[in-house]
Order: C-alpha cells, then sequence, then structure tokens
C-alpha cells in the first residue's frame, strides 16, 4: 500500500525551528527547569506521527514517547486491514473470516465497531464504516492511478452500485458479552480508515494526561493538544491547511496556512479533498466517497472539526464533508463542544458561531489579538 504522509504545515514549520534551534528550550517554571522536545515517526497509521511535549529532561520525554509508540503500535496492528499478525484477530483478520463465523476481536476493535454502529442506528450514515465492499474498489482503482497515471480509470458505476448492496450496518452482528464480530452478509467488509487514527488518538490520552499534561500529538494531521504549553503560551497553535494552496508559491516563502485555532485540551480533525487522490481526464477523484453518490462527495473541499474526542472529531469530519454546509451545520449545532470550519468548494470558508474563540482570522476580524 502507498504510503501516506500527511501533515499540518503550521506544525511542520513549528517542528522546523524548534529543531534548528537544537530541540530544546530551557524554561524556568517555578523551581523545575522544563524543555521542550519533538520526535517524528513514520511506521504507523501509514503516515507520520509528531509528538512535542514539555519535560524536565530528554531521558524522560523519551521515555514517554516510547510508551506513547508502543500503545500506538498495538493500534496500528489491530486496525490494520492489509496485513495479518500472529495471534491477532485485526481487521485483516476480521474481514476474512467474519462471514464464516463469529470472530472473538481485541475489545479495542470491538468498541469502536460498535460505537461506530450506534452512530449509524442514530441516523448518522455518511460516515459507514461497513462501506467496505465499496471502498476497497476506489481503493483498487485510486491505488492504480497513482501508480500508472495514463491509464488511471473511474470504477464502473454498475460495479459501485452491486457492492453499495452489500453495505448494511445491520449485517454487522455484535456480540457485547463474547466480543465478537459476525457479518450475516458474506460480501459485506469494514473499512475504518474514517475514524482509526482519531480512535488511536483518544486511547493514548489518559496515558499523556498522566505521565506529560503539556504535549501536542499529532497523527497524520489528525491533532490532540493537550494542556497549554509551558512555555508561556495559553494554548497550542494548529495550522489549518489551505486546501488549494499553490505549491510553487510555497516554495517560494508563500504561505499554504488559511488559519490558525488555538487550542488546548482539544483534538483539531480535517478530512480534505487533496490529501489522497487520483486524477482521471483533468478531475481530481479523492478518498472521501459518499454513500448515496457512491462518488467521492463534492460538498467540501475540506472540513476541520474542534472538540474534545478525536474519534468523534475524526467521524465528524468525514461525515461533515460528505453533508452539506447547512446539514452540517445543524448536526453541529445540536452536539456539545464541537465546533467546524467549512471550505466549500468555490474556496469560502464558514464556521460554526463557536469557531470564534479558537480560529485566528475570527478573533482578528472580531478586534482580538489573536494570541
Ligand atoms: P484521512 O484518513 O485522510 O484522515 P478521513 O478521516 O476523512 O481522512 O477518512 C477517509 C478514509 O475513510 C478513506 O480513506 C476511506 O478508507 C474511509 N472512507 C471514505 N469515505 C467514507 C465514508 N463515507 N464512510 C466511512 N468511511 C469512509
Ligand atoms: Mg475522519
Amino acid at each position: 500500500m502507498t504510503r501516506k504522509f500527511q501533515w499540518v504545515s503550521f506544525l511542520s514549520a513549528l517542528l522546523a525551528a524548534a529543531l534548528l534551534a537544537g530541540c530544546v528550550f530551557p524554561l524556568a517554571a517555578a523551581e523545575k527547569s522544563w524543555a521542550k522536545f519533538t520526535r517524528r515517526e513514520n511506521s504507523i497509521f501509514d503516515t507520520e506521527t509528531t509528538f512535542i511535549g514539555f519535560a524536565e529532561t530528554e531521558q524522560e520525554f523519551d521515555r514517554v514517547w516510547g510508551e506513547v509508540l508502543s500503545r500506538l503500535r498495538r493500534y496500528d496492528q489491530v486496525f490494520d486491514a492489509y496485513h495479518g499478525y500472529d495471534n491477532l484477530h485485526n481487521l485483516y483478520y476480521l474481514n476474512r473470516h467474519a462471514f464464516q463465523e463469529p470472530v472473538a476481536v481485541p475489545q479495542e476493535l470491538f468498541q469502536l465497531i460498535s460505537w461506530c454502529k450506534q452512530q449509524w442506528e442514530s441516523g448518522l450514515r455518511s460516515t459507514n464504516i461497513a462501506m467496505g465492499a465499496v471502498l476497497s474498489i476506489w481503493h483498487e482503482y485510486r491505488e492504480a492511478g497513482i501508480n500508472n497515471p495514463d491509464s488511471a480509470a473511474l470504477p464502473p458505476m454498475a460495479d459501485l452500485e452491486k457492492a453499495s448492496g452489500h453495505t448494511s450496518f445491520d449485517s454487522v452482528v455484535l456480540d457485547e458479552e463474547k466480543q465478537t464480530v459476525f457479518y450475516a452478509d458474506p460480501d459485506l467488509s469494514l473499512d475504518i480508515g474514517a475514524v482509526a487514527k482519531g480512535w488511536a488518538a483518544d486511547a493514548v490520552l489518559p496515558y499523556l494526561k498522566e505521565s506529560m499534561p503539556s504535549f501536542l500529538l499529532s497523527l497524520g494531521g489528525n491533532v490532540y493538544a493537550g494542556d497549554k504549553p509551558m512555555d508561556g503560551r495559553s494554548a497550542w497553535a494548529v495550522g489549518v491547511q489551505d486546501p488549494r494552496a499553490d505549491m510553487l508559491s510555497v516554495s517560494l516563502g508563500g504561505t499554504d496556512i488559511l488559519d490558525i485555532v488555538d487550542v488546548r485540551d482539544q483534538t483539531v480533525v480535517t478530512s480534505g479533498d487533496y490529501w489522497r487522490f487520483y486524477v482521471v481526464d483533468g478531475q481530481r477523484y479523492h478518498h472521501i466517497i459518499d454513500p448515496e453518490t457512491l462518488m467521492p462527495s463534492r460538498q467540501m473541499l475540506s472540513v476541520t472539526v474542534i472538540c474534545k474526542s478525536s474519534a468523534l472529531a475524526d467521524f465528524l469530519s468525514t461525515t461533515l464533508f460528505v453533508l452539506s454546509y447547512e446539514e452540517g451545520l445543524a448536526l453541529v449545532q445540536g452536539m456539545d463542544g464541537v465546533e467546524a470550519m467549512w471550505v466549500l468548494p468555490d474556496g469560502s470558508v464558514q464556521c460554526s458561531p463557536g469557531m470564534a474563540a479558537y480560529a485566528r482570522s475570527l478573533k482578528n476580524a472580531a478586534g482580538g489579538t489573536g494570541k
């Protein structure tokens, strides 16, 4: 599978500055002296993981980072759809066996599936992880198109329609007590790409909050910001990428940042059409598929969600990407502590009202300092 390197570019700039300065910024805080450290890792979730934190010593930072990595690695294996591992009933195993008999899965996977099923049953169906049959067709054509752009093609609609007959979450039978999953439809499969990274980020939070509360963790741009940074700032600055940034002008020193949100104890997750796509006849076909049309959704260029739960933010960013702005706004306004920023196809930006507390463009427009 092609490696995917997503990034939040403001974060990258911040990291570059940290690296240039030798990674360490000694700071005075009461009697303790804190320093800021940064690590990156490319072997998890097919993307780039970045971890920034404030610790008293580099050894302490690396001890926490090592534990975070090993926990994330476990999730990467359990959620892996493309590889099997010895003695592990992960997603790959599930998709190959659950149509024959109920499969007992690790609780991390069971909980994720069960939560997604609850969302589906509550009527939120734009993000449907039981849509693997459709998504795998798109995946196959996208990978082929990326590898051989000259012969890039769209999947036949007849194939997509046939597959869409095998995407009902009702066919995913869960046994809470036995922690088993059974596919009542042999052609159904699960694709948890829309929520896996957010779910994993949430899973390491309790450990991080206890061990190194002032941190910023990014799983391929799926960001969680912990307590305020210990360098005097009141929040972490996270860049929201301009979905149509001109890379040439960026390489000449221009910016690809649409806005900056200042957050702490919050997650910031973006779904965009610019991360994973291929081109057929000059037209871009990205990786978020509308369950109604079975085609890449054309409602948005990107949607960014801020809230307390990374799993919810990941789920919602995909959901809002498929819904119209009006439908999405109504959904967000019905939820406590969830804010969103939409970039529409014409490049215009819409925000839920509470986004004004985070987005610098809105704070500046209101006459704030933007700090
Ligand atoms: P990313 O993984 O790039 O951060 P998302 O969180 O929006 O972006 O998830 C996109 C992934 O989710 C796709 O690669 C695909 O595996 C899956 N997916 C795409 N469309 C849907 C959908 N409508 N419902 C559920 N999963 C989807
Ligand atoms: Mg998502």
